[in-house]
């Protein structure tokens, strides 16, 4: 935003003013057309006046403003989770999910949920499976039929999910590392706690493969602890969910199921901290770590429950940065890797470190694809993006120390 800014906001008054584009030094010269910033903001006034007033002092820009709303990552499909890095669902995807589920029953109803499985976050994956697992043999059951008629608890649920996972970790953990594994074995003790209420911690269980696995590869510490933050994150959460829905409509189980995996901006220097509203301090969350989060520390936060947090960051960057090459982003997001560079490393200390490209690599980048420069976007409508709510309570809640 800010190099583009100037750079075309030059461009702009060069055409005006008669000095010729080859007195634009190279570092100004324009990736692309957008005059709206000019028109927008003073800070492009008074960048072209430093400017071309031969004033050394161009004043940096501060990201480019913007309701959280009309953050451009969320109209982007299957965006990776900044913090969890699961794929996330934007408003459009979550309106097509449910109104198919809502219509489907049998076996189609189960077919909806697997399709889309992957993207059920986790305390509503233990609801969310149980609907899919039930559905074929009640071909003429609805998702409200299926889950007003259930006889388990939200504790039985939250338990049938941790084995399952569990299973999917030993599972993997064999594949790398033979059938008798420590990963293995320590998952079959873990297991086991699970028949004592309270007794499995599913933080602890991270840290545990963790530990388990600190000297070795980033590859295989990454195909396990991708699988083991699908655990549920409490036996309560898993047990709010199916008691509040249990006997609702379908559209609002099913609007509910998913309502934590849809994409949310989230302030990295926490709004309540006084953090920025644009987009130098926003990344693209899921609803659910959004919301746990609150106004946690962000270390602090991610250390507890997403042990895998830089990675991820990594892989949402590197999402969001193919789809500005692509031109998906329009022009305004052209440095937005830099600002989440800056924005991800101050807060989270220097311990989080991203390796991003600059504005000058995303174009020459472009060049070397054969990539035309983008085209603005239209801006949404005032409110178009704010029909997701946010699931449960309204009040930021303190991470969980399971
Ligand atoms: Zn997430």
């Amino acid at each position: 935003m800010r190099v583009n800014a100037i750079s075309n906001a030059a461009v702009g008054f060069a055409a005006k003013s008669t000095v010729k584009n080859s007195t634009v030094p190279q570092s100004l010269k324009p990736v692309h057309n957008n005059e709206e910033i000019l028109n927008k903001t003073n800070e492009g006034s008074k960048a072209i006046m430093n400017y071309f007033f031969g004033m050394q002092n161009v004043p940096s820009f501060k990201g480019y403003p913007c309701s959280t709303s009309a953050f451009v990552v969320k109209q982007i499909d299957n965006v990776p989770c900044a913090c969890c890095g699961k794929e996330m669902m934007n408003a459009k995807e979550q309106n097509e999910f449910v109104s198919k589920a809502v219509k489907a029953k049998g076996q189609e109803l189960a077919d909806v949920f697997q399709s889309n499985f992957h993207k059920f976050r986790r305390n509503e994956r233990a609801v969310a499976r149980e609907i899919m697992n039930v559905a074929p043999s009640k071909p003429n059951s609805s998702i409200s039929d299926i889950l007003s008629s259930t006889k388990k608890t939200g504790a039985d649920l939250y338990k049938q999910e941790c084995t399952i996972v569990l299973d999917e970790v030993d599972t993997i953990a064999k594949e790398i590392y033979g059938e008798k594994n420590k990963v293995s074995n320590y998952v079959a003790a873990q297991k086991q706690t699970l028949n004592k209420k309270d007794g499995f911690r599913r933080n602890a269980f991270l840290k545990g493969v963790q530990n388990i696995t600190k000297d070795d590869t980033k590859a295989n510490q990454t195909k396990l602890m991708d699988k083991a933050i699908e655990l549920p994150l409490s036996e309560d959460g898993v047990t709010k969910v199916l008691n509040k829905y249990k006997n609702s409509d379908s559209t609002s189980i099913a609007r509910r199921l998913i309502s934590t995996a849809v994409m949310t901006t989230e302030h990295i220097h926490p709004k309540s901290n006084k953090g920025a509203n644009n987009t130098e301090n926003y990344m693209g969350e899921c609803a659910e770590c959004n919301n746990n989060r609150g106004s946690a520390d962000l270390n602090t936060y991610w250390q507890n429950v997403y042990p895998n947090m830089p990675e991820n960051v990594q892989r949402y960057n590197d999402y969001i940065t193919d789809k500005i090459i692509k031109g998906e982003m329009g022009t305004k997001y052209e440095d937005y890797p830099v600002d989440l560079e800056k924005a991800v490393s101050s807060e989270s200390k220097n311990v989080i470190k991203l390796t991003i490209l600059t504005p000058e690599e995303i174009d020459k980048a472009r060049k070397e694809k054969g990539i035309a420069d983008p085209k603005p976007l239209p801006e949404p409508a005032e409110g178009e993006m704010e029909i997701v709510k946010k699931p449960g309570s309204k009040k930021p809640r303190k991470p969980s120390r399971r």
